[in-house]
């Protein structure tokens, strides 16, 4: 995950990395001579526990939050595909009001860490990721001279951004995967892609796939397993980044029905097939017509 990702407020400063235990002197409040400041340079990222919360404060479809409310973005050179709030022509995010924050009880992960920037890494040899955490100080931010010194862990308690964490995790290890996997795995096709973005983001989109006969007849999933997809968002989220690590990075984790293996591999040698008779046509009208060109 790049420092971009967790510091919502466009930045160019170069961070230091903080321990849990460090304290910072920071507090946010309504009184502060700059509130508002920061939300009218947002540049939020959001993870897809972010989007069940946001659409749920807005009683609308992930579908429907993700056309009024979010513009995409490519996570990496390969096309991944992240998600960013919109904001208005001055760069103001469109929950930003008078009183503040509109959205606040379900304000995204990235806008409940600031000014504390966070990123997930996964050492050479470690058997997990870890967090890491740095302080991002803008001059519009004057809520680094108030009089209050707070932990980093505690900084975390008091925006309640540990449940956010624990659910953001599987998508995290996914984005680093991906990154992990370099050039190994090369730019997944656009369906691919496409596939990333229902499973990570559209939850409705999603459930339609996974509730549908072309899913049923791949998987070989018990009843009750349908039944909590179909009423609940954050197993279905999960599920999503489960279904992804086994689609892109082959960890077999949900099991398939007989065949199912077999007939993939099969199709997938077929467009391989017609891709490479494609190829060898195109670059025999190639020389036919560098042929032309020389004689003419
Ligand atoms: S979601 Fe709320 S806290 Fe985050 S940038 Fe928008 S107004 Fe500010
Ligand atoms: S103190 Fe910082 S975080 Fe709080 S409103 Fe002001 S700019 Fe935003």
């Amino acid at each position: 995950m790049s420092e971009k990702f967790d510091i919502p407020f466009k930045s160019d400063l170069v961070p230091q990395v903080l321990e849990p235990n460090v304290e910072i002197p920071f507090r946010c409040h309504k009184g502060v001579s700059c509130f508002n400041e920061c939300c009218k340079h947002a540049d939020v990222q959001l993870t897809p526990y972010d989007i069940i919360r946001l659409k749920d404060n807005l009683g609308i479809s992930a579908t429907d939050f993700l056309k009024k409310h979010t513009v995409p973005f490519e996570m990496d050179k390969d096309g991944l595909p992240g998600i960013k709030l919109r904001t208005n022509d001055d760069g103001a995010c469109l929950f930003v009001t008078d009183e503040g924050c509109s959205v606040y009880a379900d304000r995204p992960t990235a806008c409940r860490y600031y000014p504390v920037g966070h990123m997930a890494v996964h050492e050479a040899g470690a058997s997990g990721e870890e967090a890491r955490y740095f302080l991002v100080k803008e001059d519009h931010c004057k809520g680094h001279e108030e009089d209050r010194m707070i932990s980093i862990s505690d900084y975390r308690k008091e925006q309640e951004v540990e449940q956010y964490d624990q659910l953001n995790l599987d998508f995290m290890q996914l984005i680093l995967k991906k990154k992990s996997a370099g050039p190994t795995i090369g730019r997944p096709s656009d369906t691919s892609l496409q596939f990333f973005f229902m499973c990570a983001y559209d939850i409705d989109r999603f459930r339609r796939y996974v509730l549908s006969d072309a899913f049923r007849a791949s998987y070989d999933l018990e009843d009750s397993f349908y039944e909590t997809m179909e009423k609940e968002d954050v197993a279905l989220m999960k599920f999503g980044s489960q279904l992804l690590k086994q689609v892109l990075f082959g960890e077999q984790t949900i099991p398939e029905k007989a065949g199912v293996a077999e007939k993939r591999l099969e199709e997938r040698k077929e467009i391989l097939e017609l891709r490479r008779k494609a190829e060898i046509e195109l670059h025999q009208q190639k020389k036919e017509q560098d042929m032309k060109d020389a004689l003419s």
